[in-house]
């Protein structure tokens, strides 16, 4: 779909927060859609896997015929951004998983599920991203994961005071363990929209 004027970007809408991506990316002119069906997913230029639960969106993908092809689409290089629960999805690796939870894989990291356990279960910050720009991305947490180890292709885009990583990038992928799509702040999907247009 690279190249065309309007590519159609699917938003997993299993489970989560796929509403408010939706609005976002419609918001910036993107034709989203909700993406539920294999047919569906074969339609798309892009794809976002929203925030909600990992476990319950790896059930359902498996349930409804999506996790094989989900696969293979991530694979063949579609454009994919996963927020929170997202980023779980497309990891290697999850740690603190429930038993038989799986991933689709892709992303070439180990993530830890509900990494600020109950202290610190939501919370915000201000965070610096260079790919983007000033003024620093207010990022909301909540049960949030961690990147704790990144592969040799992965680009760290934004880290905490104390040094997680918390945005990743690796060629088609794009993951935060947070949530742009209830701040208001639309630069992350804009630079992923820029990425499925082929112009990143
Ligand atoms: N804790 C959730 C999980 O493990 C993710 C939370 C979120 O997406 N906001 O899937």
């Amino acid at each position: 779909m690279a190249g065309s004027q309007t590519p159609i970007v699917g938003v997993l809408a299993l489970q989560g927060d796929f509403r408010e991506h939706i609005a976002v990316l419609q918001s910036l002119g993107a034709d989203a859609r909700a993406i539920r069906r294999p047919e569906e997913l074969a339609l798309v230029g892009g794809l976002v896997i929203p925030g909600g639960e990992s476990s319950v969106m790896d059930k359902l993908s498996r349930m409804f015929g999506l996790a094989d092809p989900l696969k293979d689409a991530i694979r063949a290089g579609l454009p994919v951004y996963g927020t929170c629960a997202g980023l779980i999805m497309l990891a290697d690796r999850v740690l603190d998983a429930i038993a038989g939870q799986q991933s689709l894989g892709g992303f070439d990291i180990s993530v830890r599920r509900n990494a600020f356990g109950s202290q610190r279960d939501s919370f915000e910050t201000d965070l610096s991203i260079p790919v983007l720009g000033d003024p620093p991305v207010n990022a909301v947490f909540i049960r949030a994961p961690v990147v704790e180890r990144v592969g040799e292709s992965v680009v760290a885009l934004a880290t905490l005071e104390d040094g997680r990583v918390v945005a990743v990038e690796q060629g088609n992928l794009l993951g935060t363990s947070f949530h742009p799509e209830m701040t208001g702040d639309t630069r992350f999907h804009e630079y992923f929209l820029d990425r499925v247009r082929g112009v990143r």
